[in-house]
């Protein structure tokens, strides 16, 4: 998501409270505790970082990785990552940034710096939004989409995707240039038919607080149809809250919701599939 949408995202009520603990370990594969700790305008202090990772340490979610969506973000994420036990790194210029020029060779030479630290373990998020960005934009994010792409090969890295209303032309450009081994769809948006073209080409598909929303059927055969090992969860908190939360605050510490959400549609155990999700996320990240 990007940081143009957090004002509202903030503003929606009080946080909702903590659920039942998973019964083994699981994790957020795509946070933004920046924005979910601090808001739009000011980055959170350590300490208000740490209670929130513990909380969400509370509740068996004992690993996250935090995505940048710009320079300062992508920095911040790095510093944290490497500071904290709990947390991996993500790094990128967001699309709806991109599509809006900031994907400069100097911002980008930056991104490619930040991916060698060895607490960064992905290139993302990137992709392609064509829900906010109109077409003034789309070459743009194109061309940032692919220098993205190669960041993630130089370094060996993980490419975590933002596709909206882009599924299409995220297979495109992905069969144009070679997906890096590791790929991960962050909160995966398609129906099982894509869902299907993307596993076939070796991608994990990341399910949201959207996995759990009453009009998600689509979703729901999505990930009934992927093999265990291809999938991840995620909050992509402050955004995208699952039921029975819809509409407040998300943070990393609601992501169980969303786990059992995808034991029932999976029929996988959830013990099992906990330590599924971890084994995959060390695959995808490396471990923590
Ligand atoms: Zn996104
Ligand atoms: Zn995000």
């Amino acid at each position: 998501m990007s940081r143009s949408a957090s004002s509202r995202a903030n503003k929606r009520g009080e946080p909702p409270p903590s659920p039942e603990p998973l019964p083994a370990p699981a994790l957020d594969s795509h946070t933004h505790l920046d924005i979910a700790v601090g808001g739009e305008d000011r980055l959170p202090a350590d300490d208000e970082v740490d209670a929130e990772i513990a909380a969400a340490a509370a509740v068996g979610v004992t690993r996250l990785v935090q995505v940048g969506v710009d320079v300062p973000s992508s920095r911040w994420s790095a510093a944290l990552a490497a500071r904290h036990r709990s947390v991996l790194a993500a790094v990128a210029l967001h699309p709806n940034e991109a599509g809006a020029g900031a994907a400069t060779p100097e911002a980008l030479a930056e991104i490619d710096r930040l991916a060698a630290l060895p607490r960064v373990r992905a290139v993302g998020e990137t992709g392609l939004d064509r829900f906010r960005t109109g077409p003034e934009g789309w070459d743009a994010q194109e061309a940032s989409f692919r220098a993205h792409i190669a960041i993630a090969k130089r370094h060996g890295i993980a490419l975590v995707i933002h596709d909206r209303d882009a599924h299409p032309e995220i297979l495109r450009v992905l069969d144009d240039v070679g997906l890096p081994e590791h790929t991960v769809f962050h909160c995966f948006s398609g129906d099982a038919a894509f869902a299907r073209q993307c596993l076939d080409r070796g991608a994990v598909l990341s399910f949201a607080g959207t996995l759990t929303f009453g009009n998600a059927g689509y979703l729901r055969e999505a990930a009934a149809i992927a093999p265990a090992d291809q999938l991840l969860v995620e909050t992509d908190s402050p955004f995208l809250t699952p039921v029975p939360h819809r509409g407040r605050p998300n943070a990393s510490r609601l992501v169980p919701h969303t786990v059992r959400a995808l034991a029932e549609v999976t029929g996988i155990e959830l013990p099992a599939l906990c330590d599924q999700l971890t084994a995959t996320a060390e695959r995808v990240f490396g471990s923590w």
